[in-house]
């Protein structure tokens, strides 16, 4: 498509959007400002195969998403996240990695563009923790999302340790074949 079909598609689908489920999140009310509720917060690819809320079928309104290639997890990403368990009381975090991801297919690969640095070196980072393991494109899919909940928890400890027991963070990865959610321990 071109970049005005593109355009045209996404200003109909909001007019749909308003006409049809405009007032999902509050019940039916126009013109009230629905309450900011979610009940977790996923930590994602930005890779537009895995959007998150049809992967878990959940309603909109209900997860508090931070994505960001690779997820790596820069400042104002973690300050999202003590954001949402801080002030909206949020106490389940998961990270989502998947299978075939770009991130983790550029870091494997050794580039060396250096625009991509802010990217790749973070992940290749958390690779190196683990020696050769992260050679396989899944166990570094695995090894880069396990070491993304290692960051988050050790984050809250540091910022906000009153939390500590409290939040929850689990890692998973969607595979692109199924669709499945595997849930690591
Ligand atoms: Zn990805």
């Amino acid at each position: 498509m071109e970049r005005e079909q593109i355009l045209r598609a996404l200003r109909d689908g909001n007019e749909r959007y308003v006409r049809e489920r405009g007032t999902e999140l509050i019940g039916g009310v126009p013109g009230v400002v629905p309450a900011h509720r979610p009940v977790a917060v996923v930590i994602g690819c930005s890779d537009a195969r895995v959007p998150v809320e049809q992967v878990f079928d959940q309603p909109p309104g209900s997860l508090f998403i931070v994505r960001v290639a690779g997820h790596v997890l820069e400042p104002a990403a973690l300050a999202s996240i003590l954001y949402a368990t801080r002030e909206l009381e949020v106490r389940l975090v998961i990270v989502l990695g998947h299978q075939a991801c770009g991130a983790v297919r550029a870091t494997l690969a050794g580039t060396t563009d250096e625009a991509l640095l802010p990217l790749v070196a973070p992940i290749a980072a958390r690779l190196s923790t683990v020696g050769d393991e992260g050679f396989c494109e899944d166990s570094a899919t695995r090894t880069n999302t396990r070491a993304a909940v290692a960051e988050v928890e050790a984050y809250l400890r540091e910022v906000t340790p009153e939390l500590v027991g409290l939040v929850t963070v689990r890692g998973a990865v969607k595979s692109l074949d199924s669709g499945e959610v595997e849930w690591l321990e």
